[in-house]
C-alpha cells in the first residue's frame, strides 16, 4: 500500500497533536542540546615574529582572542544563530587596538583609516559588506545592516556612512582609530619606500605585521546553520579608495549550508584574483573535497598568484580548518566537544 503525501501530512498532524505542548518543547530543547557547534576566529596572518613578542604583548593577543572566543561561543552554546556569534565575536576583536580592523585599524598612503567588512548567512546565501568606511566604529555591525535593512550587498565610502546615520548608527572621529603602533608601521613603510626609490638612507626590514592583519570569525550554530564575518582596516599605506577581499563576497567571505563558511585573511588582491573563500565552497560542492583538503587547495591557489595569508572554514560537521602559508596567523577555536584552543605560530 502507497502512503500518500496527504496521509503523512495527517499521521504527523496526529502525532503533534497528541503530544502536549511543554513535553514537545523539552523534545526539542533536547534535539538543540545534541546539536553540534562550532567556532573558528582569526586576527590575520603573517610573519609573526617571535622574537618581538614580548610575554605581555603574546598574552594582550592571547587574551583578545579569548574574549571573542567566549563572546561567540556563549551566543552558540544558548541556542543563538551563527550570524550573531560571529558578528559577537568580530565586534570583540575590532574593539581591541591589538588587531587590524575598527579601533586598531592600519593607515592609507594619505594618514586616514579606511575600513572594509562583510557577514553572510549561510543558510540565507544573504550577505551584507561595506567598503572604505571612515567613521563607523564597528563596521561589522554595519555590513549586517547592510544585509538586513537594505536591498543591496554592499555600500561603500559616504553613501555606506550616510545609510549608517539613517540607521541610528553614531559616526565617530577618525582619532578614535589611531593607535602609536599603526602610526609608526605607515612612517617604516613610507621610509622604506623612499629608500627603495632614492637609494639613500637605511634599509628597513618591513614585516606583514606592518603591512596587515584582518579579524574573522566562523561558526556553525545548534540549528545546523553556518555563518562567516570579516573586518578590516586593509593594507598599510593602502591608496585611498583601495578596497581589499574582505568586503567582496566569494572572495575574503563565504558562507552556504550546502558547504561551509570562510574567512580570509592576507594579501587581498591575491584572495580575490583566487576568489578563494568561494573556492573553498566550490571544491567541496563540485570535487567532494573534505573541508581540509578544499580549504588548502584554496590557499595554495593564492599563493601560486604570489598571495601570502590564511583562512577559517567550517563545515555543517563543525570540522574546522585553519590553514596559513605565513609563519603565523592569531587563530582560535572552540570546537564540537567545547574544547577551546588559542594559537598564533605555526
Ligand atoms: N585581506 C586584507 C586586505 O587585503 C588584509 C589582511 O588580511 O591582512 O585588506
Amino acid at each position: 500500500m502507497f502512503i500518500t503525501a496527504s496521509a503523512f501530512q495527517f499521521a504527523e498532524e496526529v502525532d503533534r497533536s497528541a503530544t502536549p505542548p511543554a513535553e514537545k518543547r523539552a523534545e526539542n530543547n533536547r534535539n538543540m542540546e545534541t546539536k553540534k557547534i562550532g567556532l573558528a576566529i582569526h586576527g590575520g596572518a603573517g610573519t609573526i615574529d617571535r622574537s618581538k613578542m614580548t610575554r605581555d604583548k603574546e598574552r594582550e593577543y592571547r587574551g583578545g582572542l579569548e574574549r571573542a572566543l567566549n563572546a561567540g561561543y556563549e551566543i552558540l552554546n544558548r541556542g543563538g544563530s551563527s550570524l550573531d556569534a560571529t558578528e559577537a565575536a568580530v565586534r570583540v576583536l575590532e574593539d581591541d587596538p591589538h588587531f587590524n580592523a575598527g579601533r586598531g585599524s592600519v593607515f592609507t598612503s594619505a594618514g586616514t583609516n579606511e575600513m572594509d567588512a562583510s557577514i553572510m548567512d549561510g543558510k540565507t546565501v544573504r550577505a551584507g559588506a561595506v567598503g572604505s568606511v571612515k567613521h563607523i566604529k564597528n563596521p561589522i555591525g554595519l555590513a549586517r545592516l547592510v544585509m538586513e535593512k537594505s536591498p543591496h550587498v554592499m555600500l561603500d565610502c559616504a553613501g555606506a556612512e550616510a545609510f549608517a546615520k539613517a540607521n541610528g548608527i553614531d559616526l565617530v572621529d577618525q582619532k578614535y582609530f589611531f593607535t602609536k603602533e599603526r602610526w609608526d608601521a605607515l612612517q617604516r613603510i613610507k621610509a622604506a619606500e623612499k629608500h627603495r626609490t632614492s637609494g639613500v638612507g637605511k634599509i628597513l626590514v618591513i614585516t606583514d605585521q606592518d603591512r596587515h592583519g584582518t579579524v574573522g570569525a566562523v561558526a556553525l550554530d545548534k540549528g545546523g546553520n553556518m555563518a562567516a564575518a570579516t573586518s578590516t582596516g586593509g593594507t598599510t599605506n593602502k591608496l585611498p579608495g583601495r578596497i581589499g577581499d574582505t568586503p567582496v563576497i566569494g572572495a575574503g567571505t563565504y558562507a552556504n549550508n550546502q558547504t561551509c563558511a570562510v574567512s580570509c585573511t592576507g594579501d587581498g588582491e591575491y584572495f580575490i584574483r583566487a576568489a578563494a573563500a568561494h573556492e573553498v565552497s566550490a571544491l567541496m560542492k563540485y570535487r567532494g573535497m573534505t573541508l581540509q583538503d578544499a580549504a588548502q587547495t584554496a590557499l595554495d591557489s593564492v599563493k601560486q598568484l604570489g598571495g601570502t595569508g590564511g583562512l577559517i572554514a567550517i563545515d555543517r560537521n563543525g570540522d574546522i580548518a585553519l590553514p596559513f602559508n605565513t609563519n603565523g596567523m592569531y587563530r582560535g577555536y572552540v570546537d564540537p566537544n567545547g574544547k577551546f584552543v588559542v594559537e598564533i605560530y605555526r
